[in-house]
């Protein structure tokens, strides 16, 4: 009886969770344009890692998994190459926030689920319309499927024109009155709040070299807060004024590191920023989580991994300072993004 109560139990637990879920995924992190992993530097990465499996003493294939399973991204799989997109997603609904490449194997999942609580339709939010936030659009499967009603979300009034131009001749080779999918625009007004089913969608300005809006995204009191691309060259609270709200009371940011602060200093203006940035940010607004996004393409896998080590050190001699004053620092969990990342939100 003890046991059957446990299995309702943790059965209710579990079917709530479920019904709470609020997760990201990432799809695309690099900016600019694709940088997929070459043969060569794939090759060269095995022959490094079967010298160090030798060296560390494993003789057995049974103890490949342990080792490779134990290797840091930047040795073997990568950061990813896919340019930018983000899913946000429910156990019911999902929106897409940026249409790089990454999209293309997002829809490849989506043409595929059969599951009767997901809708045929899809809603793709853009920041803005460089050519790493959209290129994914035409090669999106669902777009081509008849199955399919598509809506399209972004301040800018420029929106329709922009996405139908993909679709010209000789440039592909379906014109854009002849795909199958419905196709819907909707112009979002700036800082007001829009509803879509269970989210609530805000944007606000980010600082670009082209106007960008950020997105709020709040789901049952949890907040995502989604910040590529921008410079963030406004960074006071006065500055910032009502775009302040992208950064408040936030349960996972995702922000723009595309240089390392060295870097930043010698491009700027540059329209992107530095993962220090983020993180000043994010300790002084008490924002929970943050990851790290939008690559430069330039930047091999181990680089970003050196970005990433330089962050760690900026972030704990930030963190000694703050509590030398006395006050309570707010301590964040940060991460740099890979493709494939799936986190909870809150
Ligand atoms: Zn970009
Ligand atoms: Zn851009």
């Amino acid at each position: 009886m003890t046991r059957l109560l446990i299995i309702v139990i943790l059965f209710l637990i579990g079917t709530r969770y479920d019904q709470n879920m609020f997760r990201l995924r990432v799809w695309g992190v690099r900016g600019a344009v694709p940088s997929p992993l070459t043969p060569l530097v794939l090759q060269e990465r095995i022959f490094a890692r079967f010298n160090e499996f030798f060296e560390m003493g494993f003789i057995s294939a049974s103890h490949v998994k342990e080792f490779v399973t134990a290797l840091p991204d930047y040795k073997l799989s990568g950061f990813g190459g896919n340019t930018s997109c983000y899913e946000v997603y429910t156990k019911e609904s999902r929106i897409i926030i940026d249409a790089g490449t990454g999209l293309r194997e997002l829809g490849l999942g989506i043409n595929h689920d059969r599951s009767p609580k997901r809708k045929r339709e899809c809603h793709i939010f853009l920041t803005h319309f460089h050519w790493d936030h959209i290129m994914g659009i035409p090669f999106f499967a669902p777009i081509l499927n008849q199955e399919f009603q598509i809506h399209f979300y972004a301040v800018q009034p420029e929106l329709e024109q922009v996405v139908r131009s993909l679709f010209r001749r000789p440039l592909f080779a379906i014109p854009f009155e002849e795909l199958p999918s419905q196709i819907s625009f909707h112009v979002l007004r700036p800082r007001e709040k829009f509803l879509l089913g269970d989210f609530e969608i805000t944007p606000y300005m980010l600082d670009h070299t082209d106007p960008c809006w950020g997105f709020r995204v709040e789901y049952q009191g949890r907040v995502y807060s989604h910040c590529v691309d921008t410079e963030c060259f406004r960074v006071s609270r006065k500055d910032l004024g009502e775009d302040l709200a992208l950064y408040s009371n936030v349960d996972l940011m995702v922000f723009d590191s595309q240089y390392s602060i060295g870097h930043l200093l010698q491009k700027s203006p540059s329209g992107h920023s530095s993962a220090t940035i983020g993180l000043d940010l994010a300790i002084r607004e008490g924002i929970k989580r943050v990851l790290f996004t939008h690559y430069n393409p330039n930047d091999s896998d181990f680089q970003i991994h050196r970005y990433r080590e330089q962050t760690r050190e900026y972030y704990e001699a930030a963190i000694n300072r703050l509590s030398e004053t006395g006050r309570r620092v707010h301590q964040v969990m940060w991460d740099f993004a890979r493709e494939g990342t799936d986190i909870e939100i809150g």
